[in-house]
């Protein structure tokens, strides 16, 4: 479940399912209780192994975004 970063409501809707090459799926939400919009990205196990395997620029920008992800949860957990 989607949990609002705002209001940490769980009603949300999704706005667009954009199609693209990506390790991920991106989606923007919008919270129905606050109206906040934000964006989640959902990765499968499948996919991050995919990524492991291949080879190519675009794979690596894809595994640097993921550590931009999760250092951006590592460092908003240390703030809590
Ligand atoms: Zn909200």
């Amino acid at each position: 479940m989607i949990i609002c970063p705002k209001c940490g409501g769980s009603s949300t809707e999704v706005n667009t399912q954009k199609p693209r090459q990506a390790a991920y799926i991106w989606r923007s939400r919008t919270c129905k209780d606050c109206g906040k919009t934000f964006s989640t990205r959902e990765y499968t196990l499948e996919d991050l192994g995919k990524l492991i395997n291949e080879d190519s620029n675009l794979v690596a920008d894809q595994v640097n975004d993921i550590i931009e992800d999760l250092s951006e949860l590592i460092s908003n957990h240390e703030k809590h």
